[in-house]
Formats: C-alpha cells, structure tokens, sequence
C-alpha cells in the first residue's frame, strides 16, 4: 500500500483548502449555520472548478479520478464546511457514482455532464419510518403500469432535499421470499406531482437539511430507473459502501478542524498563569484528538486505495465508517470540554462540531450496524 500522495494530489488538496480559507471561511460557514441556509455559492464554486464531477468519466465531462482523489476532495470540503462536504458527498455518490457503476448510456449522456457542472444535484430516500437499519425491509411502492411505475408510500430522514433536483429513491416494485429482493431504485425529481417534503427539526445539519417525503401516486418514467427492476439491492450496497467512504473522508476533516480550533484555543487561554494547554489534563485530551485524527485519515486513505484496486470489503468500510464517526464525536466531546464554558456558546465552532458530530454515528448505517457488520465477518 502507497501512502504517499502524487505532486498533483497534493496541488489539488491545497487548491482545495486555500479556496475555502479565501472565499468560504468561517464567517460564511457560522452564517450559513445559523441562518439554516444552504451553501450554494460554495457548492456552484465547486461545480465551476469541475471538482463535483471528480468520479464521472472524462468522456462524460468528468475528472475520470479514482477514490483517493475523492477522498482528498471529502476531506479538505469536510475540514473547511461539513455541511458543504455532505452535499458534495450526494452528487459524487448518489450522483456521479451511481449513475456512472450502474446508469445506462441513454443516462449517462443525461445526467453525467450537468452533475459535473454543478448543474444538477441529488439526494438520497433510502430510510422509511419503520424500516432504518433493517434498511431492506422497505416498502414504499412503485407499481410498474407498463410506462413507468407509480410510486406511492413514505421516507423518512431525506436530507438535502431542498437543494436537489434527483432524490434517488429505493423502492419495492415486488414482494420476495427475501426481502433484499423486489427491489428497485428509481431517479425521482423532486419537483414531481404527489411528492411531497415536510422539513423535520433536528439537532445539526441545518443548513441542508432533512426531511420526512410522501409520495401519492407520483409517476415516474421507466428510463428513470437506475438498474434492473426488482435486482436494487447491489446498487444499493455498492452505494453504502462508497457513502462510507464519502462520509468518513469529510468527518475526518471536520474532526481535524475542531483539533485546529482546540489547539489554538488551549495555546491561548491562561487560567493559573499558564496556558491551559500546560496542564498534563488538557494536553493529553490533545494528544488524544491527534490520534484518533491521525487513525481516522490512515483508514480513509487505506480504504479509498482498495477501492481503487477493486479489493475493498464490506468490513473495511464498515470498519472506516465506525472508527471516522466515533472518533469525530470523541474529539468534538473534548475540544468542547478544553473550551470550558466557551466551548458551550455558540461564538466558537466547537459547538457546531458536538451537534454535527452526533449525526455521524447514526446516519448511513449506525456504529451497531457497523459493528454487526464486522463481527458477522469474523463468524460471529
Ligand atoms: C439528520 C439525519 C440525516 C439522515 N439522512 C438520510 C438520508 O439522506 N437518506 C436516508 O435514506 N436516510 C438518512 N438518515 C437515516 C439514517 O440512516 C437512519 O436514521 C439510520 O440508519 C438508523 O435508522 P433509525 O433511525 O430508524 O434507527 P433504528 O434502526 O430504529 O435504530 C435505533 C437504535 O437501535 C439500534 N439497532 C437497530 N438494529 C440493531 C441491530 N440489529 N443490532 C444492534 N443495534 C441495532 C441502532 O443502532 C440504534 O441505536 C438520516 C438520519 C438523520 C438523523
């Protein structure tokens, strides 16, 4: 394994850095947090400088980059704005790797080109009111009528709706002995007749947002179907597995972020006639941080290699997604504490980090899921 990033790697993650430290700082992210306002001027920046179609072919106006490329692009996005980071991570994964792995040509030509322009955005309805980690016992209904299919039933926790033009939709077009089968995943526009978004109030995520859908006979075009009728689940399991990629390369940022902020906080605060960060109890809650940062990027950059030579499992990512999501929410708990009091107002951005980092070790397969994953690989 080479752990050693190319000249253009290394330029396209400073390029990446330096673009948020010059037009998207932290005025804009605190702006965006607290007025619950996507940001779109960062996300169309994005799209300008063709980073958003990192993973789509060249042929189809794409950067044709492999998953380390987008790693680094999760990473240093996750580092500057979550919550930026987790609407990049839906159009390069439910966008641009879904449609690439599993689009037809006929979608390819469609979609490929204005997802990589930033043109077109897409989340992501795979969560149902009563069926969340047992994920494929869903039941939303799509009844195929011979032009399409009509799509009627419920999906919960739907995030960046609003922002979105596709919501890639997992259905059931048939009911099998099995329930990873009858499974069908449908490009639904979010502007369709019979759909509709109902926001949910939550503890983070605000500038995306999430919501609960209902879908009353809305119809849906049979070339809108991404994959074969009634085989979803592969697509579906492929997807997860590329989101945890996604999803531990922005939170691993993120995490390094709040580390930044501590450390410079703890180098400035004097209590006892000293900086705090003297005290051997802070220092180690750094020391602490450092580690579980360093291991989190180890583990982003190990994955994102397997998967570029095609020999990435299911217990690597359920292994990089566990250990990305607990260590974020571990080093937001401490930076927080470092912070004292301040740490609890909404001036520092430590705050930002304990809300958002809670979201991470539930949304997109829990840490027991995860878990469960990795134990059943070692026969348990
Ligand atoms: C802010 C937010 C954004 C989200 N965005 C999206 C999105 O865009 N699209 C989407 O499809 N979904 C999204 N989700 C849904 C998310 O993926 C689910 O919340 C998650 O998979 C857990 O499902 P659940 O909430 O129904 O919890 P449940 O499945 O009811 O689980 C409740 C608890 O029981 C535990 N548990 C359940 N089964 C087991 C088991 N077999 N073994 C051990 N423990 C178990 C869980 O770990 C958890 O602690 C989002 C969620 C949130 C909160």
């Amino acid at each position: 394994m080479d752990l050693e990033f190319t000249d253009e790697q290394e330029m396209f993650r400073r390029s990446v850095r330096e673009l948020f430290a010059r037009e998207f700082g932290r005025d804009y992210v605190r702006g965006c947090d607290r007025d619950k306002r996507p940001p779109t001027e960062a996300f169309q920046a994005l799209g300008a400088l063709g980073y958003l179609g990192i993973n789509i072919p060249q042929d189809y106006g794409g950067g044709g980059a492999g998953a380390v490329d987008v790693a680094i692009l999760l990473e240093e996005s996750g580092r500057g704005f979550l919550d930026l980071a987790l609407w990049v991570f839906r159009v390069v994964s439910h966008g641009g790797h879904a449609v690439s792995a599993h689009g037809t040509p006929e979608q390819r030509e469609r979609y490929l080109p204005k997802i990589a322009g930033g043109e077109l955005s897409v989340c992501f309805a795979l969560t149902e009111p009563e069926s969340g980690s047992d994920a494929a016992a869903l039941k939303t209904a799509a009844k195929p009528t011979g032009a399409g299919y009509e799509v009627t039933g419920q999906k919960i926790f739907c995030s960046g709706f609003k922002v979105s033009d596709f919501v890639l939709t997992a259905t059931r077009t048939s009911t099998r002995e099995r329930k990873h089968q009858g499974i069908t995943n449908l490009f639904i526009p979010t502007g369709s007749p019979g759909l509709t978004a109902t926001p949910l109030e939550t503890l983070g995520h605000w500038p995306l947002g999430t919501t609960l859908l209902h879908f009353d006979q809305v119809e849906v075009p049979e070339d809108n179907r991404i994959g074969p009728q009634d085989g979803g689940w592969p697509l579906l399991t492929d997807m997860l597995e590329y989101e945890r990629l996604c999803l531990s390369a922005a939170r691993t940022g993120a995490a390094q972020a709040a580390l930044d902020d501590t450390l410079d906080y703890v180098k400035q605060r004097h209590q006892f006639g000293q900086p705090i960060g003297k005290f051997q109890a802070i220092s180690h809650k750094l020391a602490d941080m450092q580690v579980m940062v360093d291991i989190s990027r180890m583990l982003v950059y190990r994955y994102a290699h397997r998967l570029d030579k095609g020999v990435a499992t299911a217990r690597d990512a359920a292994t990089l997604k566990l250990y990305a999501a607990e260590s974020y929410k571990a080093v937001s708990d401490l930076g927080l504490q470092a912070l004292g009091g301040y740490g609890y107002t909404m001036e520092y951005d430590l705050q930002r980090h304990f809300r958002e980092s809670r979201l991470g070790t539930i949304g997109g397969g829990t840490s027991e899921i995860q878990r469960n994953i990795i134990a059943k690989t070692m026969g348990l």
